[in-house]
């Protein structure tokens, strides 16, 4: 019996190594993507990088926008309506500049597990009414700033509504209503060739040093992609913080063209894949 056990446990440990080989490759595949469906970015840069703050934070107007207009770099806000009217004058002067401004839905759902959205929960939602949030602050910033979103940033990241067996995605709702959809703490960047628009990832810069985000921008260079970075305030420090510091030799390192970063908003870059992939489809 022991015996049996034994080569059972020895079949199983093999088992698990040819498993997690294959797993292995299927997670960080090798770039199958044929030479003419690779996106190649503009003017022989190496990646391109966007940086994005949600939730109408104030310390975005305050502490950001003079700090882009420094370094001359476009970034995406991701708008809560109920903060706009704090800056209001702040929001509109940005309009006029090459910023992009996002939806961020009308009252931020999440899941229900954090406390602050026990009450609105996506748990609760339907798709209805997750939709109709999402228009409702697409009319509110319009009103207040006569914008039109193209781009649109998950709460929280999550993607889902209801619960269990009856759970739904609105990633399709996404899909229909904007050009692209940013997720949230996620562990990578986006493969121009491959990703998904409704459902791109983006990486924390809350708290991060320059040489933390330098790696991620490096890391993205080395291999052609994408990286989104997701911050909410802008300050010397505290929660949900991006650092001013770090922000600042940030712009420096990816306006430095000896780097090969292009930097620019959610919507640039995603038009420019775009008209990209329609590109390699006409040359096949
Ligand atoms: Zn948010």
């Amino acid at each position: 019996m022991l015996k049996m056990i034994k080569s059972f446990h020895f079949i199983s440990c093999l088992l698990f190594l040819t498993y997690s080989q294959i797993w292995g490759q299927y997670e960080m595949p090798e770039e199958t993507t044929e030479k003419s469906e690779k996106i190649v970015w503009p003017e022989g840069k190496r990646a391109a990088v966007s940086l994005t703050f949600d939730d109408a934070r104030p310390s975005q107007i305050d502490n950001g926008i003079p700090l882009f207009a420094r370094y001359g770099v476009n970034v995406t806000f991701y708008l809560s309506p109920e903060n706009i009217e704090k800056r209001l004058e702040g929001w509109k002067n940005v309009t006029k500049t090459g910023h992009e401004i996002g939806n961020h839905t009308m009252t931020h759902p999440c899941t229900g597990n954090y406390p602050f959205s026990r009450e609105n929960a996506l748990e609760e939602y339907t798709l209805e009414k997750i939709k109709t949030d999402i228009e409702t602050a697409d009319r509110e910033i319009q009103k207040l700033l006569g914008v039109t979103t193209r781009t649109f940033a998950y709460p929280c990241g999550q993607k889902f509504v209801g619960r269990g067996a009856g759970l739904q995605s609105y990633v399709p709702i996404i899909a229909e209503k904007f050009i692209a959809g940013r997720g949230w703490l996620d562990e990578n960047t986006n493969d121009p060739a491959f990703c998904d628009m409704a459902r791109l990832l983006a990486m924390e810069s809350d708290g991060k040093s320059f040489e933390q985000l330098k790696q991620l921008v490096d890391n993205a260079a080395a291999d052609g992609r994408w990286l989104i970075l997701c911050g909410h305030d802008i300050n010397d420090g505290g929660r949900q913080t991006t650092l001013i510091t770090s922000l600042e030799q940030l712009c420096e390192y990816c306006q430095n063209p000896d780097n090969g970063i292009w930097i620019d908003t959610v919507e640039n870059i995603c038009n420019y894949i775009i008209r990209q992939r329609n590109n390699n489809k006409r040359q096949n």
